[in-house]
């Protein structure tokens, strides 16, 4: 017998909970078949509603459904961690709770793993009711990351894998605090399958994520596996010194033919204040990684946990 571990990482999810348990154990004939044990296993980001509860009661029926629960939330990217580490299958998948990402694939993607693939990853294909200014921002973040990153990131990819113990292994090897999975996934390599789907939506509630919390996270992706940003600074340093040189040649020679040294207010305030601003945002950027250089050095905990069922 093989073990199957799911993590589905919850935060605020009460209505989805049982829900999701009934979905999945719609595919328990094909896990009988092909001889795999599963284990269910929910983490609780900190939820302020009744989801631990939900799942206590799940775990009341069925003694193969467990329960972390942490101290506060801390993110979908530690509950995904803290799943990883408390798994002990063959094979783990990562799921969302809300059914977007549907659980009736699953006996394709193990169809693949059969074949010798090391992880299957799903991406959806349409962005259907998503607000259209969100979908051309995720557009555009995953085309600039092609250029600046060598760390493959499929557009529209989700969080949805099956993944073999080794690879497993491989991720939770890195410890970094500020986590972009799906960079990481892409980073430990391995042979991997990309199935297609047509997005689905949430079943229950709402989702969590707003556009601010996008633009946030979209920057710990671009730092967390480019430094691109910091050569674009340097660069900008290069190109404003070149063009200060022309400038002072220009006004060299202006003024030894024409001798109108004193005019040119209006063009100084508009140089220093584009450069000024030049500067701070570069500065910015080296500010930004500097953050995230703090973070990781404090080497916090990625997650507390208050409760483990
Ligand atoms: N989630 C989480 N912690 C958070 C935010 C979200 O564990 O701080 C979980 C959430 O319960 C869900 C999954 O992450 O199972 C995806 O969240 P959501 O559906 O809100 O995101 P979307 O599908 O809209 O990208
Ligand atoms: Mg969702």
């Amino acid at each position: 017998m093989k073990l199957l571990s799911v993590i589905v990482p919850c935060y605020n999810e009460e209505e989805n909970v049982p829900y999701f348990y009934e979905e999945f154990i719609k595919n328990e004939s094909f896990f009988k078949e092909k001889e795999i044990d599963w284990e269910l296993l929910y983490v609780d980001d900190g939820s302020k509603d009744k989801t631990a509860s939900e799942v206590k009661k799940l775990h009341e029926k069925d003694e193969r459904v467990h329960l972390f629960s942490f101290s506060r939330n801390f993110g979908k990217e530690a509950a995904m961690y803290a799943g990883m580490e408390k798994s002990k299958g063959d094979y783990v998948v990562i799921m969302d709770v809300d059914l977007q990402d549907p659980p009736a694939l699953l006996p394709e993607m193990f169809s693949y793993i059969e074949q010798g693939y090391d992880s299957v990853a799903t991406r959806r294909v349409t962005r259907k009711g998503e607000p259209p200014i969100r979908s051309f921002f995720a557009r555009m973040f995953y085309r600039m990351m092609k250029r600046i990153s060598k760390t493959e990131m499929m557009d529209g990819a989700r969080d949805y894998r099956l993944m073999t113990r080794q690879m497993v292994d491989a991720i939770l090897e890195m410890k970094e605090y500020n986590r972009f999975t799906k960079g990481i996934f892409g980073w430990v390599g391995f042979n991997t399958k990309w199935i297609e789907f047509e997005n689905v939506e949430r079943v229950k509630g709402e989702t969590k994520w707003n556009f601010w919390k996008l633009l946030l996270y979209s920057i710990e992706g671009i730092t967390a596996f480019s430094t691109a940003p910091l050569s674009f600074a340097a660069v900008m340093g290069v190109l404003f010194c070149i063009f200060a040189f022309i400038l002072i040649g220009f006004i060299i020679v202006r003024t030894l033919v024409f001798g109108d040294p004193v005019s040119g207010w209006p063009s100084l305030v508009c140089i220093i204040s584009l450069i000024s601003g030049v500067q701070l945002f570069c500065l910015g950027i080296v500010g930004q990684y500097l953050a995230k250089t703090y973070m990781e050095v404090k080497r916090r905990p990625i997650y507390l946990l208050k409760e483990e069922i």
